[in-house]
């Protein structure tokens, strides 16, 4: 199965395990340097998201299927 370009639908797939983190938390999405959401146009590759705790617990890393899992760093 390929993957599916967008972020989007990789979020709205770890809502629920996103939704049980307490406090406040920081999500980045690090796109390819060649998406096309730099041309102010929809994302086209399959960015990097991690969700980073603001209290420093652990990073929430989401895979290209939208699965969250803990992690280090991604
Ligand atoms: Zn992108």
């Amino acid at each position: 199965m390929t993957d599916r370009p967008g972020y989007r639908h990789r979020l709205k797939a770890a809502a629920s395990e996103l939704g049980t983190m307490p406090g406040i938390s920081h999500c980045t999405i690090l796109h390819d340097d060649g998406c096309a959401i730099f041309q102010r146009q929809a994302c086209n590759c399959i960015p990097d998201i991690s969700i980073i705790p603001a209290d420093g617990g652990s990073v929430l890393v989401i895979d290209a299927s939208g699965q969250a899992s803990k992690s280090s760093k991604q």
